[in-house]
């Protein structure tokens, strides 16, 4: 399978000169089984270009899985050209919710006056569904979401292929309120969907120096996300959900942070960018480690 970033921005887009490299779109990646299977985690505002791109290849059949759903995850939603075809069948994932269901919640962004299509009147033929706890094949592909800790309903998500597996946690905080690298797996979020994952796209928003100023606003600092992925025994760890008010420079600053972290083998973490690649089949994994040269 393939998996595209699309966008790895947190909380709000920020496009600009200081944020060419690493991107400013919100959260969007795009999963494709070798079978042509399309799997798109999260609906941020990269959903739009990708969009552009499943709309000229006549993609017919397309599953979203939503994270949760605040705006930097869905705002790209209602921009997504699939939608506007009506050839097309868009299943949407989503975490339960005891409020209301997941498509009444989305009907609430996609609505006058925040948007100026109701979802009723959406040509593509849409399908809601929650978020799956067991198991789900989607042709080649097995999908399986997990509760994790943030803020509101929000779920990780595990895409595996044959023995290949890419786990997506955007927006989490396992160390909130404990000590991740004491904590019994048994009790620390998001572990058991992430244990021996190939590769963890993870919540990295802040610095360590940041974090004590954001405790329980549902996101990690980067020596939490280092430390919960070398619980998990992932194989390579990929920081995501970057503070909107990071510029390249402290993207940089963060990730060789984020190595030093790490110790031996400092190459299993690397830093998401608009627009990165990473290649998951029998022979491994290949992913480009640095964004090109703005
Ligand atoms: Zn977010
Ligand atoms: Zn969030």
């Amino acid at each position: 399978m393939r998996v595209k970033v699309w966008g790895c921005r947190g909380s709000l887009a920020v496009p600009g000169a200081d944020t060419v490299r690493y991107g400013g779109n919100t959260s969007c990646v795009s999963v494709r089984g070798s079978d042509g299977e399309v799997l798109v985690l999260d609906a941020g505002t990269g959903m739009r270009p990708l969009g552009i791109e499943l709309a000229a290849e006549g993609v017919k059949v397309i599953h979203v899985l939503l994270s949760h759903l605040h705006l930097d995850h869905l705002q790209g939603l209602g921009f997504f050209r699939p939608l506007f075809n009506e050839d097309t069948e868009v299943h949407i994932w989503g975490p339960a919710s005891p409020v209301l269901p997941l498509q009444e919640r989305i009907a609430t962004y996609l609505s006058p006056p925040l948007f100026p299509v109701r979802l009723a009147d959406i040509p593509a033929r849409v399908t809601f569904h929650d978020a799956p706890e067991e198991p789900i094949v989607i042709g080649g592909l097995s999908v399986r979401a997990s509760l994790v800790t943030h803020q509101g309903p929000t779920v990780g998500y595990r895409v595996e292929e044959g023995d290949r597996s890419v786990v997506y946690l955007p927006d989490h905080e396992p160390g909130l309120g404990v000590d991740v690298a004491l904590q019994p797996t048994d009790w620390l979020s998001g572990y058991e969907l992430t244990n021996r994952a190939d590769v963890l796209l993870h919540d990295a928003q802040y610095g360590d120096d940041e974090y004590p100023g954001h405790i329980g606003w549902g996101h990690s600092a980067i020596g939490l996300v280092v430390a919960f992925a070398q619980k998990a025994d992932v194989g390579q760890l990929v920081l995501f959900h970057h503070d909107p008010g990071h510029t390249d420079v402290e993207m940089e600053a963060l990730v060789d942070e984020a190595r030093r972290l790490w110790g031996p083998a400092d190459d299993r973490v690397c830093c998401a960018w608009d627009g990165m690649v990473i290649d998951l089949d029998a022979g491994g994994v290949t992913l480009e480690r640095l964004p090109p040269v703005a």
